[in-house]
């Protein structure tokens, strides 16, 4: 990797939001006030002590952080190779890391004096993590979701509710994430003055990729500590989950300029990365495209129309992937991998069995691919993955694979 690119880890994007050449704001001229603004904000509140006293303080008795690094004993004896710790950030309030990004940004919109939130969900799971802390600070919140997914996820949506947020179906385009996210963009763009948009993952027009992924940073630099303080060193192996790809990027974005530490992003392949398109792996089986106002790689059909994806967890099924993540496997930083649905309700259950903890699908995902190479690794061989979120908004899902009846 030529050494200037290396270099450039740490301090990108460049000023117009570039991750070499993903990235960037592909906005209309309508919408760019209002991104110069936060983005003005945002720089301005990265550098603010109270900013992040406040954060850490939300972070500790409202989120529960730090989450804890777990040695997941009987897995590691089980898969007899590599040293496995899990990184609990599902124990987090709202039991994901969704929640983390979104502290932050409210607490940012809180300093621009924005009253009314904003915000896209597919699941579900940033959703209820905006309607919560929207609850908590007065705010009021509108959530558009897909028409289809408000359907498929009527606990979350009730959630919301109860939360007091407005859940507004999006029935233009499929109805899914995509189309939610186009609808939220329309909203902003009309309601400037006192609205601020609250984005759920590393995507999105500069500077929403480079803020989020600092708002979950936190989950990475904890890592570090811990792994200092449990075995003296740095992992050799971070393992994180893919749907737009925040989670990943937290985890590892503090460990980017350390070379020895291998970076691997899991993506879903749903029924198998192939020319049938029954998969979500944006970067192992997409091109580069625009979407959402930034360029990535995208799930696209030869006319470069966006596709809806297939994976069996709902929090993955993001058709592009946050830019940062392009840039860091062309540049070769970081590997990317995709695991099945069949792989990952493997892992599902070993890990309910072996170590007591229902995983969400999504980082079943992750905890796939360690099955995959940890037996071929020495004992001393430290891994890390990123438990984001636990497994109780999935169990009709995995029941109904199972073939299982449950009410
Ligand atoms: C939303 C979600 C994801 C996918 O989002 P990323 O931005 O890729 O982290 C993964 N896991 C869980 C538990 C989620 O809720």
């Amino acid at each position: 990797m030529p050494e200037d690119l290396l270099n450039s880890f740490m301090s990108g994007p460049d000023e117009k939001g570039r991750f070499g050449n993903y990235g960037g704001r592909f906005v209309s001229e309508t919408l760019m006030p209002l991104i110069l603004r936060l983005e003005a904000e945002y720089e301005r509140a990265k550098t603010d002590q109270r900013f992040w006293d406040e954060m850490h303080d939300l972070w500790t008795h409202y989120v529960g952080r730090p989450s804890p690094l777990y040695h997941a004993a009987r897995l590691t004896d089980r898969l007899g190779g590599a040293k496995i710790y899990m990184k609990r950030d599902e124990l987090n309030h709202t039991g994901a890391h969704k929640i983390n990004n979104v502290l932050g940004q409210i607490l940012l919109a809180r300093r621009m004096g924005k009253e009314r939130i904003i915000a896209e969900t597919g699941a579900g799971q940033h959703g209820v993590a905006t309607a919560t802390v929207c609850a908590k600070f007065g705010l009021k919140c509108v959530v558009y979701m897909g028409a289809h997914d408000v359907e498929r996820q009527a606990p979350n949506v009730f959630r919301m509710r109860l939360l007091g947020a407005e859940v507004v179906p999006v029935t233009s385009g499929r109805g899914t994430l995509k189309d939610a996210m186009n609808d939220a963009l329309r909203d902003w763009v009309t309601n400037i003055r006192d609205t601020f948009y609250c984005i759920g993952t590393v995507a999105g027009p500069h500077p929403y990729p480079a803020m989020v992924r600092d708002f979950q940073s936190i989950i990475g630099k904890e890592v570090r500590e811990q792994m200092q303080a449990a075995e003296g060193r740095l992992p050799d192996t971070l393992i994180a989950a893919i749907g737009g790809g925040s989670n990943a990027m937290g985890l590892f974005h503090p460990f980017l300029d350390d070379k020895d530490v291998r970076i691997i992003g899991v993506e879903a392949g749903g029924k198998g990365v192939d020319d049938r398109m029954e998969h979500c792996a944006s970067l192992t089986g997409g091109r580069p495209g625009v979407l959402h106002g930034n360029r990535t790689y995208l799930l696209q059909d030869d006319d470069g129309q966006i596709l809806e994806g297939f994976s069996i967890s709902a929090g993955l099924d993001y058709p592009g992937i946050g830019p940062e993540h392009a840039w860091l496997k062309d540049v070769g930083r970081a590997e990317y991998v995709s695991i099945t649905d069949r792989e990952a309700l493997d892992a599902f259950q070993l890990c309910c069995e072996m170590e007591g903890i229902i995983p969400a699908l999504e980082p079943s995902h992750a905890l796939a691919h360690v099955m995959k190479i940890a037996p071929d690794l020495p004992s001393d061989h430290l891994i890390c993955m990123n438990m984001c979120g636990r497994g109780d908004k999935d169990i009709f899902t995995v029941a109904k694979a199972l073939g299982v009846e449950i009410g």
